[in-house]
C-alpha cells in the first residue's frame, strides 16, 4: 500500500489514482490506509486505475 503521507489531496479524496497519480476515469478500490493529518488519524479509502496501472504493484 502507498504511504498516505506521500499522496496528494486529490489522491486521498479519490479523484486521482493513488499509484500513478492520473485522473481516474474507471477506478477500483485499493483498500484503506491510515492517514494522519494535523494530529488526527483517519482511515481513507484509496482508488486506483481499472484495469490496474500496476506500476510496481503487480499482484498487490
Ligand atoms: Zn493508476
Amino acid at each position: 500500500m502507498p504511504d498516505a503521507d506521500t499522496l496528494t489531496g486529490p489522491q486521498l479524496e479519490g479523484w486521482d489514482c493513488a499509484l500513478c497519480g492520473r485522473r481516474l476515469i474507471a477506478d477500483q478500490s485499493l483498500g484503506t490506509v491510515a492517514w494522519t493529518c494535523v494530529s488526527r488519524t483517519r482511515e481513507v479509502e484509496l482508488w486506483v486505475c481499472r484495469p490496474l496501472c500496476g506500476e510496481g504493484f503487480e499482484g498487490a
